[in-house]
């Protein structure tokens, strides 16, 4: 279940030292890091009952309690020392602060938190809104987090291929989602890295659409998207699949939305901000007279969750592309009662531009 943690001492050392030199900016004496996924990034931690206290002079402290003891033991990178809190938690990370401005996760901490925390430290410690800088770190993956969502990427070209072998045609979406799921954890996956989506007929004109306990009829396309969790790491991809011989207006979208996703694929490329890859596919559907049924982002970075930085969207999305960077690429044209066509890619951000994790053909598939 819990697999080793960090890779090397190497690794987490790294990381730590980037911790280190982005204190500097914000000039602060130290840095709360809490929350699973940042906590595994730094610590090698896989729950997020703990917390860890990373200070400018070079100490980096761990705390859990009586239940992770062993687990902490195991999976801490040997650069944290260690601390079992017997009370709040809370209150074992206020008394590991060192004096002077310390940054806490303004992003996920609550009000309720911040108060008890502010209330625990006193005049002694000036906490600062420093929220999204573990983030950061973690958009750029290196090779072993690469290595990782690109197995997490094959596991699921491989239920496409089960999936399609199967086919569709009379089966309810929810079966189909539920087999999938019990399929992607017989080949290894630790869990499904979100709810699949199995959306047919007009269902697929919901972006976000619930598998119902309805049969998928011939004649209709079917959307599904679905990831894996493995070895901590999510891996995302959508196709869309004709059941029975298709519409002519159902081939000419799915056309236009793989035309839209070449494009930006074509466009992925370090330097470019998330938002100039999102204009360069998006414009393929508005040329097409579609913009208005495209109404989501064209994609997200994937990594120890499903949804994190960089995005490719309209807004919000300046940040600029770096080479390490792992992003979707997911146009979709959804025409509400009618029908809805969806395809992505994982990929990842490579100097000459995006090289893909997902290799399911994205030909328009006619199955049973
Ligand atoms: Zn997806
Ligand atoms: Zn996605």
């Amino acid at each position: 279940m819990s697999s080793a943690s960090v890779e090397d001492a190497t690794v987490g050392s790294t990381r730590l030292e980037r911790v280190r030199e982005m204190l500097a900016e914000p000039s602060l004496d130290a840095l709360i890091v809490a929350g699973a996924a940042n906590l595994r990034y730094l610590t090698g931690f896989t729950s997020s009952d703990g917390g860890a206290v990373i200070a400018a002079d070079g100490s980096a402290r761990f705390l859990t309690d009586f239940r992770y003891q062993t687990q902490a033991r195991q999976q801490v990178d040997p650069a944290f020392t260690q601390e079992i809190v017997a009370g709040e938690l809370l209150e074992g990370l206020a008394r590991a602060l060192p004096p002077g401005r310390v940054g806490f996760d303004d992003v996920a901490t609550s009000v309720h938190q911040l108060a008890r925390l502010r209330e625990l430290v006193g005049e002694r410690v000036e906490l600062v809104a420093a929220g999204g800088l573990i983030e950061r770190l973690r958009a750029v993956k290196d090779a072993g987090e690469l290595e990782r969502i690109a197995a997490a990427a094959a596991l699921v070209d491989g239920i496409y291929e089960w999936l399609v072998e199967r086919g569709f045609g009379g089966r309810q979406e929810r079966v189909v989602a539920l087999e999938l799921e019990h399929e992607m954890r017989l080949r290894g996956a630790d869990a499904p890295s979100f709810g699949s989506i199995v959306a047919s007929g007009a269902h697929g004109a919901l972006p976000h659409a619930e598998p119902r306990d309805v049969a998928i009829e011939r004649g209709t396309l079917v959307t599904v998207d679905i990831g894996a969790l493995l070895d901590g790491y999510c891996s995302d991809c959508t196709r869309t699949f004709a059941v029975g011989e298709p519409t002519a207006q159902a081939r000419e979208i799915y056309q236009l939305v793989l035309a839209a996703q070449l494009a930006g694929l074509d466009a992925v490329a370090p330097g470019l901000e998330g938002r100039a890859v999102d204009a360069l596919a998006r414009a393929v559907i508005e040329d097409a007279g579609y913009g208005e049924c495209f109404g989501h982002g064209l994609g997200h970075g994937v990594g120890l969750e499903i949804h994190e930085a960089p995005r490719l969207a309209r807004h919000g999305a300046e940040q600029v592309l770096r080479v390490g960077n792992v992003v979707t690429v997911e146009p979709g044209v959804y025409l509400p009662g009618t029908l809805g066509v969806r395809i992505e890619d994982l990929v990842v951000v490579e100097a000459e531009g995006a090289r893909r994790f997902s290799h399911f053909t994205k030909e328009l598939l006619v199955v049973e």
